[in-house]
């Protein structure tokens, strides 16, 4: 066995007993990174040249990568976007100094949909991300760098953002563990804004209780960040006096039954249920009539309107690319903008304009935050008479590269109506893996709980990985 093959806390332990050295760790994953990259495109930058001298923390030694959407100091910082081309932040998100303050070593900036805006990690200035499963496929999106990073073994563990799935449905494609905490839980402070009332850091993995070590690092109030926490501490350590379902209620959603899916996904849904049974909890049946018929209009209507106003602040003056041959601001604004943003950005910063004009705002913006209230509100009932909610965290497999251009857009939005309603009110959210389909692809599903159960979720997930088991380290196109 090589040591990237390690879990996140096999290589914590095994650091910890000298088993082997911080050292001999990094070079493990960046020959790993070495191998497979070219086959992949996961990471829009890589850091090498590393030494690591006494590394202390609790994740000491520990290899990781960061969406590049998430601020770095003085490392380059992207978006996956032209616009800001080689752009170094003078400050690190918050994150990032909570996982560099634990020990841990960054060793890439993973791949994304520019700006965190897509499902499938191909609309991205530095080219797609494949698939390790299965490298003419998609990894999903918009994290999908994070999450195929992961897969594949480059660390054993990754940050992303969740907007409105982008944690939770790369992680089902790559079959890996991707937790999308409470709004509020993880700290924002230095991630590049998409939707900000929407916009969530979490983690991925290959156990769930390596996505609680994580979370023990990530979990705590930050000044920076007016939406963070501040009530009480959350306990993300691994107990196995926690690892209990009897008697919990865990539902499904009535309104979703209908809908057809995958025959794989289906199948995985049928085999949970059986495995959440044999665990003693009972399976019940939530409605939810606004989420399932509204939450996708909703959301692209609030995305789109915060995506315009934060993405007004690239004007070639504060950030990255510029021209310099302008003939005055306006025209500096047009080429600048022109040429930076790709053509969803665009799509999205147009749309966003329009819903927000002020003789239509009322009817759109306004429209949309009224009924995200009802979203939440209906979520909260329906958490009175559940634990959980199960659900899939994708509407397919991953697709084809080469196929996206037969799905219609509007069909690609829809993909994500399983994830996008957690966002709107708030909610945490796991992607777990639960098995390989016939095709030898992972197929993951979701468990959704009320705000402030992250820690619950996390131990619902170990039960059901008890199970499962977890998943094998992608070849990402190697035989
Ligand atoms: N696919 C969704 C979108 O494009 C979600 C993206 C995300 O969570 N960042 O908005």
């Amino acid at each position: 066995m090589q040591l990237y093959e390690l879990n996140l806390h096999e290589m914590i332990e095994g650091l910890k007993a000298k088993k082997f050295s911080a050292d001999e760790l990094l070079t493990s994953c960046q020959n790993r990174i070495d191998s497979l990259e070219k086959n992949l495109n996961a990471l829009i930058t890589r850091l090498d040249d590393k030494k690591i001298s006494n590394p202390s923390g609790i994740l000491a030694g520990v290899p990781t990568i960061l969406k590049d959407n998430i601020c770095t100091r003085d490392i380059k910082t992207t978006a996956a976007s032209k616009i800001l081309g080689e752009w170094k932040p003078p400050y690190d998100a918050t994150v990032w100094k909570l996982l560099r303050d634990a020990g841990s070593v960054l060793i890439g900036k993973a791949n994304l949909d520019e700006f965190a805006m897509g499902s499938s990690c191909t609309k991205s200035a530095y080219g797609a991300t494949k698939n390790p499963h299965d490298i003419s496929r998609v990894p999903g999106g918009s994290s999908g760098g994070s999450a195929a990073a992961v897969a594949a073994g480059y660390v054993p563990f990754s940050l992303g953002s969740d907007t409105g799935g982008s944690i939770r449905q790369p992680a089902s494609l790559c079959g890996v563990y991707g937790f999308k905490p409470t709004y509020g839980m993880v700290s924002r402070y230095g991630l590049i804004s998409y939707g900000s009332s929407l916009d969530q850091i979490g983690p991925f993995a290959r156990t769930v209780r390596d996505l609680q070590i994580v979370m023990s690092v990530l979990a705590h109030h930050d000044e920076m960040d007016s939406s963070s926490f501040r009530e009480k501490n959350y306990d993300f350590s691994y107990d196995e006096s926690k690892l209990n379902l009897k008697g919990k209620k865990i539902a499904l959603v009535k309104e979703f039954q209908s809908f057809n899916l995958e025959p794989s996904i289906a199948n995985a849904m049928d085999k949970i249920k059986k495995i959440l049974e044999d665990e003693g909890a009972e399976i019940i049946e939530v409605s939810l009539p606004v989420v399932s018929k509204y939450s996708l209009a909703c959301y692209y209507a609030l995305a789109m309107s915060e995506a315009h106003t934060n993405l007004e602040r690239y004007d070639g003056v504060r950030y990255g690319y510029t021209v310099q041959d302008a003939s005055g601001l306006k025209e500096m604004f047009e080429r600048v903008r022109s040429y930076g943003f790709g053509p969803e950005v665009k799509y999205r910063i147009i749309a966003g304009t329009c819903l927000t004009e002020p003789s239509r705002c009322d009817e759109y913006y306004v429209a949309a935050t009224k009924v995200r209230t009802l979203v939440a509100q209906e979520f909260a009932r329906a958490f009175t008479q559940t634990d959980f909610i199960l659900q899939p965290a994708a509407s397919s497999k991953a697709p084809k590269i080469n196929e996206l251009d037969q799905i219609d857009e509007l069909k690609s939005y829809e993909a994500d109506l399983y994830t996008l309603p957690v966002n709107l009110a708030g909610l945490p959210g796991l992607s777990f893996f639960t098995g390989y389909d016939d095709d030898n692809l992972p197929v993951g599903l979701q468990l959704i709980g009320a705000r402030w159960s992250d820690p619950e979720i996390l131990n619902a997930g170990i039960v059901i990985e008890n199970h499962t088991g977890s998943p094998k380290i992608a070849n990402g196109g190697l035989n």
